[in-house]
C-alpha cells in the first residue's frame, strides 16, 4: 500500500515538474514574441518619424511648382497626395507618441510650439497656397513660408521627434531586455526550485526505492544461497553420518558399487576393511554419550588421516566403520593392507583425553582384498565383517584378512545364536550348584549357582561354550534370570528337605545389572518363594563395573546392598582391581581368583593372598577362596585367614538332585574336619 502511495507521489511530482517546464517554455516564448513585436513596432515608428523629415522637404519642393501656371496642374495632385501621407503619418506618430514620453513632449507640449502645431500650420499653408491662383504674390509669399518652415523650424522639430522616438525606443528596448533578463532569472530560479523540491526528492525516493530493491534482491540472493546451501546440506546429510561427517552406509554402497564397476586404478587393488572399536560400549555406558561421541569423532579423524583422499571411510553402525582403500597391486598386497590397518589400530589404541577422562579404546579390523572386479558389494562387506569377527575372537586389537574357510565359522556362530535364543525359550539353562564351606569348621555356607546348558543334541554345555556370545548378544540377561530363578527354587527345595543352607550366590553380569528392574524383579522372585535378600550373595566380576559414579550397574549394586543383599567381588586380584571401588560400594566379601589359588606354591601368590586378606579384614569383609582343589591349598588359605572355601576339592558344580546326595555324604565327613 505504502509503496504504491510512494510511486503515485513520484508520478504527481513528475507531472508537476513537466507542467512547470511547459509554463516556463510557453511563458518565455510569449515574452519573447512580445519583446520582438514591441521592438518591430518601435523600429517602424522611428522609421516613419525619419521619413516625415524627407516628406516635409518634398512637400516644400513640390509647392515651388504651384507658382508656374503650366507646371501647377501636373504637380498639384502629387503635392496633395504627399501632404495626405505626411498628415496621416503625423496622426499615427502623434498617437504612438503617447508610448514615447520624450517624443510625446515634442508633439504635444503646448500645441503652439509643439510639432503638432507646426505641422498643422505647415499643412494649412500648403492647402492655402493650392487654393490661390498661380503666381499671385499672396501665393509666392506662402510658398516662401512653406519653404522656410521646411528648412528650419519644422525640420528642427521633426529632427527632435526622430531623436526622441529613437532614444525612447532604445530605452524601451533596454527595459524589455531587462524584463527578459528578469524572466530568464525567474525561469532559472523556478528550475532550481523545481530541482530542489521536485527532482531532488524524486531522485532521493527513486534512489531509496532502488536501494530497497537492491536490498530485496540481495535478500533474495541470500535466500537463494541459503536454499542452495540447505539443498547441499540435505544432500550431504543423506549420504553422511552426522556425528563424524564420514560417509554413511548408503554412500558406502553407492561408492563401492561404482568402484567395482570402473575397477581399481592401474597397479592398484581395492581393499574393503571393516573396523570395530573395542571397549567402546564400556566408555559409552560408564562415561556417558557425549564422551562416547567424542571418542567416535576422534577415531573417525584417525581413520581418515591414515588413508588417501581418494579412499572412502564410512561409519556403518555405532562403533563400526568400513574403509574402501586402494592398495598397490603385487605379491605383498595383503601384507601392505595388514600393515596399514595395524598402524591405524596402534594409533587408535593411544589414550584419548576427553573432558579430562582418559579413554582407552582399541580397534579390530577385518579386511578383504577384492579378487576380481565383478565382486558383489554386499558380499565384500560381509566378508570383511567375517574377518573382523575372527579378529575379535582372536583377542581383538588386530587385523585379520578374510579367508574362504571363515565363512563356515561365522555360519556356526549365527547358528549358535539362533540355538541360544531357542534354548532360552525352552528353558534349557539349568542351575548347577557348587558348595562353599567355612575354613574354620567345614560347615556348608551355601552354594554358588553356575549355569549349564542342557543341550538336546550336544549334552550338558559349560558356560565357556556360550557365555561370551551371550554377553556379546545381550542374551546373558535371560540366562542370568533363568539361573536366579532355578537357583532360588533349588534353595527352597534344599531348605524344605531340612538342610541348613545359609546363602545362595548368583553371578550377575554387568548388562543384567543395567537392564530392566533388576532389584525389584529379584525381590519379587524372593517374596514369591518366602525368601529374603539376606539369603542371597551377588557376585560380580570387578572389571565389568568401571569406576564411574554414573554407571547404572553401580547404582543398582548400591540399591541391592540397601535392600539387604550381600555383594561379593568375583575373581578379585587378577582383573584391573579398582581399590576405590571397595570404598564406594558397601561390599560383603572378596572372592580370591582361582588363578591365585592355583599358584599358591609360588611365594609371590601367597603374599598377594595375604595382602588381600589383610585388606579385607581391615574393611570387615569376608574372604572367599575359589578353585580350592587340594588339602595343601586348603591349609595354606586357612592359615592366611580366608573365611570360605569353594572348589573341586570340596565339591564340583552339580545338579540340584545330586546336591542332596552330596550334602548327605558331606555332613558325614566335613572337609574342615578332615583337612
Ligand atoms: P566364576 O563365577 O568364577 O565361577 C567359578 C568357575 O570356576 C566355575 O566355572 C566353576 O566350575 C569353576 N571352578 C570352581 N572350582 C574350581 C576348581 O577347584 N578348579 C577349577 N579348575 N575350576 C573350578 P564354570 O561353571 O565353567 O563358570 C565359568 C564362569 O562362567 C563363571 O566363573 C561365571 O563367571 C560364569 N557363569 C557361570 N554361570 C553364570 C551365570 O548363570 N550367569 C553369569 N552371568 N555368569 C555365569
Ligand atoms: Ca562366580
Ligand atoms: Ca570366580
Amino acid at each position: 500500500m505504502r509503496k504504491w502511495g510512494g510511486a503515485q507521489w513520484l508520478w504527481t511530482r513528475y507531472v508537476m515538474a513537466l507542467a512547470f517546464l511547459v509554463v516556463l517554455l510557453v511563458g518565455g516564448h510569449l515574452l519573447h514574441l512580445q519583446v520582438l513585436g514591441e521592438g518591430a513596432k518601435d523600429a517602424e515608428t522611428v522609421d516613419i518619424s525619419g521619413r516625415q523629415r524627407m516628406l516635409s522637404q518634398r512637400i516644400a519642393g513640390l509647392a515651388q511648382h504651384l507658382k508656374d501656371p503650366v507646371e501647377r496642374s501636373s504637380y498639384e495632385a502629387s503635392l496633395l497626395d504627399a501632404l495626405e501621407v505626411f498628415e496621416n503619418s503625423h496622426a499615427l506618430l502623434l498617437e504612438r507618441s503617447v508610448d514615447f514620453p520624450s517624443a510625446h513632449k515634442v508633439y504635444a507640449l503646448g500645441s503652439e510650439y509643439g510639432l503638432d502645431a507646426q505641422v498643422q500650420a505647415f499643412a494649412d499653408d500648403v492647402r492655402a497656397a493650392v487654393a490661390i491662383a498661380a503666381g499671385e504674390p499672396e501665393q509666392i509669399k506662402l510658398i516662401r513660408k512653406i519653404e522656410m518652415a521646411a528648412l528650419a523650424p519644422l525640420l528642427l522639430e521633426l529632427d527632435n521627434a526622430v531623436k526622441a522616438f529613437a532614444s525612447d525606443a532604445e530605452l524601451r528596448l533596454a527595459g524589455l531586455e531587462r524584463l527578459q533578463k528578469v524572466a530568464l532569472f525567474l525561469a532559472l530560479g523556478l528550475l532550481a526550485l523545481e530541482g530542489l523540491f521536485i527532482f531532488w526528492p524524486a531522485h532521493r525516493s527513486v534512489m531509496s526505492a532502488l536501494r530497497a530493491a537492491e536490498g530485496r534482491s540481495k535478500q533474495l540472493e541470500q535466500r537463494n544461497n541459503e536454499l542452495g546451501q540447505m539443498t547441499l546440506q540435505l544432500e550431504h546429510s543423506a549420504h553422511h553420518d552426522q556425528l563424524t561427517g564420514l560417509a554413511n552406509r548408503k554412500k558406502l554402497h553407492a561408492d563401492l558399487k561404482a568402484r567395482l564397476k570402473t575397477g581399481a586404478k592401474r597397479e592398484q587393488r581395492l581393499c574393503v576393511m571393516h573396523v570395530d572399536l573395542d571397549r567402546f560400549k564400556e566408555i559409552n555406558d560408564t562415561l556417558g554419550h557425549p564422551v562416547g561421541d567424542a571418542v567416535l569423532r576422534r577415531a573417525a579423524e584417525i581413520m581418515k588421516s591414515r588413508f588417501r583422499k581418494g579412499d572412502l571411510v564410512a561409519r556403518v553402525g555405532g562403533d563400526e566403520f568400513v574403509i574402501v582403500a586402494n592398495i598397490s597391486d603385487g605379491a605383498s598386497t595383503k601384507e601392505e593392507a595388514r600393515s596399514i590397518a595395524e598402524r591405524m589400530i596402534a594409533r587408535i589404541r593411544e589414550p584419548m583425553i576427553i573432558d579430562g577422562n582418559k579413554c582407552m579404546v582399541g580397534a579390530s579390523v577385518g579386511y578383504v582384498i577384492v579378487e576380481d572386479d565383478s565382486g558383489d558389494c554386499d558380499r565384500l562387506i560381509a566378508d570383511a565383517d567375517i574377518a573382523l569377527y575372527e579378529a575379535k575372537r582372536a583377542g581383538r586389537g588386530i587385523a585379520v584378512a578374510f579367508g574362504p574357510n571363515m565363512r563356515s565359522e561365522i555360519e556356526k556362530r549365527y547358528a549358535l545364536i539362533r540355538d541360544l535364543e531357542r534354548a532360552i525359550d525352552n528353558n534349557e539353562f539349568v542351575p548347577f550348584l557348587q558348595p562353599k564351606v567355612a575354613f574354620s569348621d567345614g560347615r556348608v555356607q551355601g552354594f554358588e549357582v553356575l549355569s549349564r546348558w542342557n543341550h538336546p543334541q550336544r549334552g550338558v554345555l559349560l558356560p565357556g561354550d556360550f557365555i561370551d556370545l551371550a554377553e556379546e548378544t545381550g542374551l546373558i540377561t535371560a540366562i542370568d534370570q533363568q539361573a536366579v530363578l532355578g537357583g532360588l527354587d533349588a534353595l527352597v527345595e534344599l531348605r524344605s528337605q531340612g538342610y541348613d543352607v545359609p546363602t545362595l550366590a548368583v553371578n550377575a553380569s554387568a548388562s543384567s545389572l543395567r537392564s530392566g528392574d533388576y532389584v525389584s524383579d529379584f525381590n519379587m522372585a524372593l517374596a514369591m518363594r518366602g525368601l529374603t535378600p539376606e539369603d542371597i550373595r551377588i557376585e560380580f566380576v570387578e572389571n565389568t563395573v568401571i569406576a564411574d559414579d554414573s554407571d547404572k550397574a553401580l547404582e543398582v549394586l548400591r540399591e541391592l546392598t540397601a535392600a539387604g543383599f550381600k555383594i561379593d567381588i568375583d575373581d578379585f586380584g587378577t582383573g584391573y582391581a579398582s581399590l576405590s571401588m571397595l570404598s564406594r560400594l558397601h561390599l560383603s566379601g572378596l572372592k580370591i581368583d582361582r588363578e591365585l589359588v592355583n599358584d599358591l606354591d609360588q611365594h609371590k601368590s601367597m603374599q598377594v593372598v595375604e595382602a588381600i586378606v589383610g585388606l579385607a579384614k581391615g574393611m570387615e569383609l569376608e574372604v572367599i577362596a575359589e578353585g580350592v582343589e587340594t588339602p595343601t591349598q586348603f591349609a595354606k588359605l586357612k592359615a592366611a585367614g580366608c573365611d570360605t572355601a569353594q572348589g573341586f576339592g570340596i565339591g564340583e558344580p552339580i545338579s540340584v538332585a545330586d546336591t542332596i546326595s552330596w550334602l548327605d555324604a558331606y555332613s558325614a565327613q566335613p572337609y574342615g574336619a578332615v583337612g
